[in-house]
């Protein structure tokens, strides 16, 4: 229902569970957080509201300077924890998690890719029609993780906003839609602040960044800390206009 996404040098999680509270009016079943720290994927989710994600992220002293997150409006699947987004994939050969996604939409082709994803090797943890696109991403991944979400997406019927981020890629957050809002938010407010953004909707980035780009759709974003490339539905790296939105609240 909801998505949140950063990218900075410095602690993006207040950034994100504010975002995702900036949300919480859409209304959702279950939330989720997911950061890389120390080079490995850590993830908090609850079928609560954000406070009591909040709460969970102090105690597990959750951070780091990429994340993703999410507020679930559950179309395939019940909302529980396990259902809950940030989604994680790892390869029986992997030794950790290494790709974590999170996705408003939904997925229709979802049976067929599953069936072809277990004959891989990947186990499903979960009951969403998402959980197909992070190991289908995980699948694809060589050593760029643009690329693979650029395969991946060649391949998903339905509707989508994804944020995707990977443990060997640290500084970098991608982003795709196709049927679903996603916007960039860039030239964060506070000078102090170096960092790229992603949300479902501007508002979820009210007091970070007023500067906001409106994906089109097809369009694969490349984040980094101090940089950022959209691509269109044609592969071409393109330069899209930045709107100044006006603070709602
Ligand atoms: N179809 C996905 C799910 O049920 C995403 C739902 C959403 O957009 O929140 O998990």
């Amino acid at each position: 229902c909801g998505i949140v996404g950063a990218v900075a040098q410095s602690d993006i999680t207040e950034i994100l569970t504010t975002g995702l509270s900036r949300l919480e009016y859409r209304g959702y079943d279950s939330c989720g957080i997911a950061l890389i720290n120390q080079g490995e994927l850590h993830r908090s989710r609850t079928t609560s509201r954000v406070s009591e994600l909040i709460s969970q992220i102090a105690q597990e002293s959750l951070n780091g300077t990429i994340g993703i997150a999410h507020t679930r409006w559950a179309t395939h699947g019940q909302p529980t924890t396990e259902n809950a987004h940030p989604h994680f994939s790892k390869h029986s050969d992997q030794l950790s998690a290494n790709i974590a996604l999170v996705h408003n939409g939904i997925i229709e082709n979802y049976d067929e890719l599953k069936i072809m994803l277990e004959s891989k090797g990947f186990v499903f943890e979960s009951q969403t029609d998402t959980e197909v696109i992070v190991h289908l991403i995980n699948y694809l991944y060589v050593d760029c993780l643009k690329e693979a979400v650029t395969e991946a997406i060649s391949h998903l019927k339905g509707a989508y906003a994804l944020a995707v981020m990977c443990r060997s890629e640290p500084h970098r957050l991608v982003g795709a839609r196709h049927g679903s809002p996603l916007v960039l938010g860039c030239k964060p407010q506070n000078p102090t602040i170096h960092g790229n953004f992603l949300a479902s909707d501007a508002l979820a980035l009210t007091g970070v960044t007023d500067q906001i780009i409106y994906l089109e759709e097809g369009d694969v974003v490349d984040l980094q800390a101090n940089n950022y490339w959209i691509y269109d539905k044609s592969g071409a790296c393109v330069t899209r206009t930045i709107h100044t939105v006006h603070s709602q609240s």
